[in-house]
């Protein structure tokens, strides 16, 4: 099997150069977005109570906001998920009466109960409707979308990743197309994007071609591995502005917040990301592409550079499918030793299966994989911190599976 990854790695050198390109141009944005807000020392430390003035948690937000391209930006340990962080940006953005467009389809999982059903306080319950329009052979569904857009739609909703739908993640520069055709029609509110795992993927993000608000979590990409918990948002000031009165009060927004702990490993891990997301690239190019030589599908096709992460692997068997999860868990450095069984996680419809053998847990810029066990058995993979451990994981994947 050794000579079959060395196979891979040989025909995937260009697409390597390629990844590598793409860190370095990362790279030096990230470590000039340090050096234009002044980054010492100094911010690392942490604050208590109320943390007025926590020049740490203020600058983390700005350092953030222009690696991504925007105005303003929040990134902070108070924001606890990528779920968490989504939901204080979309109720901080829409009021009662708004309407969403989310042009994507179906949004995330975890998602759907923030968005509608009643009681929980959800953006149903205040009055926001929120409309799906589903993709039309992977691409936005434009004659829709110019049918749907009126007065009352507030935001248009974009999804970069694919959650556990089986279709590619857009590019930024897809995404700029539909902004670009969305804004012709006259379209003036906010376009929101779920960023998790397209973090440094590609040379721009989602601000450099016009979105509004932008928004994901420190333990995928952007945290670098490092990153303890939390989330970003960056975007235009006027949103940014609005968001931080719902993260905290409306009396306060962006003016308190402390982190005894401090703040090294947020930048630590920003500055970390370029390589870490460079890393993951690799990992997910050579496990397609090993898979696909064994007759695995598995997506984004192995032909396209993937604009994000992941990679779904269909298995139709069962016991494949659990073997590669399990797998995963078995090369990992952290509960290595542990078998990973399917269980109803809180947020999901089916039973998950979910190996996290992670120094963060549950962080997914580890190497990781996870899916809903149900047919046609997909396996959902991402990350890995070094290119190393993932060639180790699937070394042992394919003595297993192969
Ligand atoms: C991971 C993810 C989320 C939610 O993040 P959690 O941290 O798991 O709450 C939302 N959207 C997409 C596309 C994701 O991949």
């Amino acid at each position: 099997m050794n000579e079959l990854l060395t196979e891979c790695e040989k025909e995937l050198t260009p697409r390597f150069m390629e990844i590598e390109d793409v860190a370095y141009h990362n790279q030096v944005k990230v470590i000039e977005a340090f050096s234009s807000e002044r980054v010492a020392a100094m911010h690392f430390s942490g604050s208590t109570g109320y943390g007025y003035g926590d020049e740490g948690r203020s600058t983390l937000g700005r350092v953030f906001a222009r690696a991504f391209g925007a105005e303003e930006g929040i990134a902070t340990p108070h924001l606890l998920s990528g779920t968490h962080t989504l939901t204080v940006a979309l109720f901080g953005v829409l009021r009662p009466g708004d309407e969403v467009l989310c042009v994507t389809g179906r949004p995330y999982d975890t998602l759907r109960g923030v968005i509608s059903g009643k009681g929980g306080g959800t953006l149903e319950d205040y009055g926001v409707k929120f409309t799906e329009i589903p993709l039309l052979n992977g691409w936005f569904d434009l004659d829709k979308i110019k049918v749907k857009i009126n007065r009352n739609v507030k935001m248009v909703y974009v999804q970069r990743s694919r959650g556990y739908e089986l279709r590619d993640a857009f590019s930024v520069e897809e995404i700029g197309e539909l902004i670009k055709f969305v804004r012709e029609l006259g379209f003036l509110g906010c376009v929101f994007v779920d960023n998790c795992y397209g973090e440094f993927v590609e040379k721009i993000e989602p601000p450099d071609v016009g979105a509004s608000v932008t928004v994901g979590s420190l333990i995928k990409n952007p945290g670098g591995g490092l990153a303890p918990t939390g989330g970003y948002i960056v975007g235009d000031k006027e949103y940014i502005n609005l968001i931080g009165k719902r993260l905290t009060a409306p009396s306060i927004g962006l003016e308190v917040g402390s982190f005894e702990q401090g703040y090294r490993t947020f930048y630590e891990g920003l500055f970390l990301s370029p390589h870490v997301v460079s890393q993951a690239m690799k990992t997910s190019l050579l496990i397609g592409l090993s898979m696909s030589k064994l007759g695995y599908e598995n997506f984004p096709s192995i032909d396209k550079m993937p604009y994000d992460i992941t990679r779904a692997i269909k298995f139709n068997d069962e016991k494949k499918m659990l073997s590669f999860v399990r797998e995963i868990q078995h090369a990992s450095p952290v509960d290595g030793f542990a078998d990973c069984e399917p269980w109803d996680m809180p947020g999901y419809d089916d039973p998950i299966i979910m190996a996290a053998g992670t120094f963060v847990s549950g962080a997914s810029v580890e190497l990781s994989a996870d899916g809903p066990v149900k047919p046609p058995y997909i396996a959902y993979f991402q990350g890995g911190l070094t290119y190393e451990h993932g060639r180790y994981a699937l070394e042992r994947i394919l003595a297993k599976i192969a």
